[in-house]
């Protein structure tokens, strides 16, 4: 108390409040300007044009504290921004960061709000409550500004606005050209609030804007009519680095490597490094390319269901009120594990809970069958992910998301990984057990970071992503009677294994194994069909907009990271 005293003490002048209050409110700009790549000119007007404001609208009341108490919302979001570069080091609050506000359920949303916890009340105490405290002290002190005071400092917030604005016109000389809504905080932070807003109305409106679609699929019968069964397996957070069949050190997936009738691509990327954006890309014809059809067409499920098939869903994650959770209640069968289990929504049941419920459908129908299961994977935080006797790496209890503990991370995340190879593993036995024709499609909506370089970088959906984030596992598993009875379209999955791959990949690839039949299929992005072309991979953007994912902004070490996993990129 009494450092605030002699605070007190010192800030006796509301022109003393008054400048604070232009720095303060600047800082966040301050450490934008050291973060984000732009050209020397751009940057200089970032900082010059909302100095220029703020200075302006403080003068609104002679008592500079009754200003920023009606700016309460942005000294709230000051604070969000700084936790933001606190944690990913670099950008302004994204698009989806505001989503995953609301998406992100109970169980993750406790696991990383622990760890984040610290660092909310650090740029708390030493931001927003000390900006709120000099507002409470400035309405406090009885003298004000003086009308001179005023004018003098209203001409000089003009002067620097004005030559804010003409260095904006500069930018065509750096190469760049200027957008408020990209290039200035707080504007691009409120535009992406408001993207995400319209955003989250689209997936609202989504049963509306797609009730007239039909895939008009259809699936032509075999001669012999056997009994087809799908199943499609979107993992969650596991990295293709991590698992011994890609090469990895560590013995983490010795059944996926001695399954027969097993195909594994290597230069696998994901288009978005985030769940809600990704798994929508894995479910439908949408890609980064044209993501907006995820709102006027179905989903993969649909497809299926229309050319005959039974369709179930089994998810081991709460996925309501995403568009994915629409996507999967297309299905004839909608099973969500996460909001059957009594009374823990602060963890999530292992992955195997959802086999029994598989065996079911595999059981009570005789026609063919598509089944969608929705793993939680190696999802933060690891150790809870796998059962006791997976707990082959240790030790493998982190105490936090520190870089201290990143041996236990490691270990945490290995088991995780040999978790998924036994799931994997049980699926294709059961469904090789059916003698049906079957296959198995798995991949991963998207890697990790954990500590693994200089950067000291973790977990994922940063606003820039890294090689960890991007490269992935992906795999099909092809049952006995498959292989007998399509042997054309195993034979062409064999011939891409190394071929560059995205995750926009997986509708057409699951509709040309089922040899399903509609126009939205596109044979070029199957990868069980020889005329598979590789594609310029793109990654989809924080404003739903396609980027080359070696443009994201990478880092050398990402580009150090992709050549030695001989992930192909454009090197212009
Ligand atoms: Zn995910």
């Amino acid at each position: 108390m009494d450092v605030i005293k002699k605070l007190a003490g010192w800030i006796v002048r509301q022109e003393q409040v008054y400048f604070l209050f232009g720095f303060l409110f600047l800082v966040p700009n301050i450490v934008l300007f050291v973060t984000e790549p732009l050209p020397v000119i751009v940057g200089i007007a970032s900082l010059m044009i909302p100095l220029a404001v703020w200075l302006g609208v403080l003068l609104l009341a002679r008592k500079p504290g009754l200003v920023v108490w009606c700016l309460l919302p942005k000294v709230i979001l000051d604070g969000g921004q700084l936790v933001l570069l606190y944690l990913f080091g670099e950008s302004v609050i994204a698009v989806d960061m505001f989503l995953n506000l609301t998406s992100s359920n109970a169980s993750e949303a406790s696991e990383l709000l622990g760890n984040i916890f610290l660092v909310i009340v650090c740029v708390f105490s030493f931001y927003v409550l000390p900006v709120l405290w000099l507002a409470c002290h400035s309405v406090r002190i009885r003298e004000k500004l003086t009308a001179a005071f005023c004018r003098k400092w209203g001409a000089v917030s003009a002067c620097l606005l004005a030559v804010g604005v003409s260095l904006c016109f500069l930018s065509p000389l750096q190469d760049h050209r200027f957008s408020l809504k990209n290039d200035i905080y707080p504007v691009n932070a409120l535009y992406n609030l408001y993207f995400a807003i319209n955003k989250s109305e689209k997936n609202r409106n989504y049963h509306k804007t797609s009730a007239d679609f039909s895939f008009r699929a259809v699936k032509p019968r075999q001669a012999d009519a056997r009994r087809e069964v799908y199943v499609l397996v979107v993992g969650e957070t596991s990295r293709a680095m991590e698992w011994s069949l890609y090469g990895y050190g560590r013995e983490t997936t010795p059944r996926m490597k001695a399954l027969e009738g097993l195909v594994y691509f290597t230069d696998v990327i994901t288009q978005s490094n985030n769940t809600h954006k990704s798994v929508p890309i894995i479910l439908s014809s949408a890609s980064a390319e044209d993501y907006g059809v995820i709102y006027s067409e179905k989903s993969i499920v649909t497809a299926f269901k229309e050319a005959g098939f039974h369709t179930a869903v089994i998810a081991n994650q709460k996925l309501t009120g995403s568009m994915i959770g629409a996507f999967y209640r297309e299905a004839d069968t909608f099973i969500d594990i996460s909001a059957m289990v009594a009374g823990s929504y602060l963890s999530s049941p292992h992955d195997e809970a959802v086999l029994p419920y598989l065996q079911e459908e595999l059981d009570k129908t005789s026609g063919d069958l598509f089944v969608v299961l929705h793993t939680y994977g190696s999802h933060f935080n690891y150790h809870e992910r796998y059962p006791q006797e997976f707990a082959r790496f240790k030790p493998d209890k982190a105490k936090g998301i520190r870089a201290a503990y990143k041996e236990e991370l490691r270990n945490a995340y290995d088991n995780a990984i040999l978790y998924t190879d036994y799931f994997l593993d049980r699926i294709a036995r059961s469904l090789a057990a059916t003698y049906d024709c079957t296959a198995m499609l798995y991949l991963s909506d998207h890697g990790e970071d954990i500590f693994d370089d200089g950067r000291q970088r973790y977990l994922h959906a940063s606003p820039i992503p890294t090689y960890y984030q991007l490269h992935i596992p992906y795999l099909i598993w092809f049952s006995d009677t498959y292989r007998r009875t399509y042997p054309e379209k195993y034979e062409a999955a064999l011939s891409h294994r190394t071929t560059p791959v995205s995750t926009n990949s997986v509708f057409h690839t699951m509709l040309d194994i089922a040899g399903i039949e509609t126009a939205e299929k596109d044979t070029t992005l199957s990868l069980a069909c020889r005329t598979f072309t590789a594609h310029d991979r793109m990654y989809l953007g924080d404003h739903d907009n396609p980027v080359p994912f070696w443009k994201t902004g990478l880092k050398s070490q990402d580009f150090e990271m992709l050549d030695k996993w001989n992930i192909v990129y454009s090197k212009e």
